[in-house]
Formats: C-alpha cells, structure tokens, sequence
C-alpha cells in the first residue's frame, strides 16, 4: 500500500467536520505525512445591485467572514500542530481551490466529508463529488451521517 507523504485536509467547519479531522489526523500520524488544512470562504454574490436592496450593494461581509474563518483555522491547526505553511485560507469555489491547492504543493491524498446525496443533490454536485472527479491524487472520502 502506498506511504502518503502529503494529506490535505478539507474542513467546511460544520458540524460534523471532526470525523473528518479525525480521520485525516490518525492517517497522517499513521504515515508520518505531512498535514495541510484547507478552508475555502463561499465567494458571495452580494456585491451585484441585481440581487435587490435587501442587502445594500456596497456592503461587504468578505472581510468580516474571512477574519472568522481565519481564527477557526489558526484554532484547528494549533490543535493539529499544523505549521502557518500548511494552512490555506481560500476564497472562491470550494472544489475548485481544494484542487488546485492540492495540485500546486504535491498532495498525494486529499480527505473531504462525503454525505449520502443521491438524486437531484447529487446530479447537482456536493464538493466530495466535484473533488473526486477532477483530483489529481488519491481523494478519501469520509462517510458522513446525512441528518
Ligand atoms: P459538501 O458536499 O459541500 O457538503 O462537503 C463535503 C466535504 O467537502 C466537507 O465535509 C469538507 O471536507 C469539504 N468542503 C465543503 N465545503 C468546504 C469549504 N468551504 N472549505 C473546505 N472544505 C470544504
């Protein structure tokens, strides 16, 4: 069985998302691999005058959301010993930045939470799926309960 060298943990900050730091922690200890944690920040579309005057146009949550992603971040990667160049703090679509940070620093396994979508949810695409598919390594999906 191959030795991952590099484990690329997928955190959404949900409720579930200690299985998955749980599994990518016990690999990487298991492998001795190196661990990096990434969290991507939803681009939002608020900034566009045709979403309507509920929210006002000019006002811009992206600084306020990407200081508390930030912290929880800082937070899980003390708590996992993981060094500041092993954290990614991304904005935009998360399948997308998980893929090309993966790509961009030789991860050899990527570990993301995986619910069991089916039907239009799945036609629709959940990040697990959108990763597995365009992953240039080996992507370990964590089977997690669907509420
Ligand atoms: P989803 O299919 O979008 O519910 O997410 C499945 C898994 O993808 C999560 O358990 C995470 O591992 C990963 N993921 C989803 N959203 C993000 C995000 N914004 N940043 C990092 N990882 C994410």
């Amino acid at each position: 069985m191959e030795h991952y060298k590099h484990i690329l943990l997928a955190v959404d900050f949900f409720e579930q998302c200690e299985t998955v730091i749980n599994r990518a922690k016990e690999l990487a200890d298991r492998y001795q691999a190196k661990l990096s944690i990434i969290h991507v920040v939803d681009s939002l579309p608020i900034t566009d005058a045709g979403y309507g005057a509920d929210i006002p146009f000019n006002l811009d949550l992206t600084a306020e959301l990407m200081e508390g992603a930030r912290k929880r971040l800082a937070e899980l990667a003390q708590k996992l010993a993981v060094t500041t160049d092993c954290q990614w703090l991304e904005m935009g679509s998360p399948k997308t930045e998980i893929i090309r940070v993966a790509q961009e620093n030789g991860v050899d396994l990527i570990v993301v939470g995986s619910h069991g979508r089916h039907g239009l949810a799945l036609l629709l695409g959940s990040t697990a799926n959108g990763v597995l598919h365009y992953a240039p390594c080996d992507v370990l999906a964590v089977r997690l309960q669907d509420n």
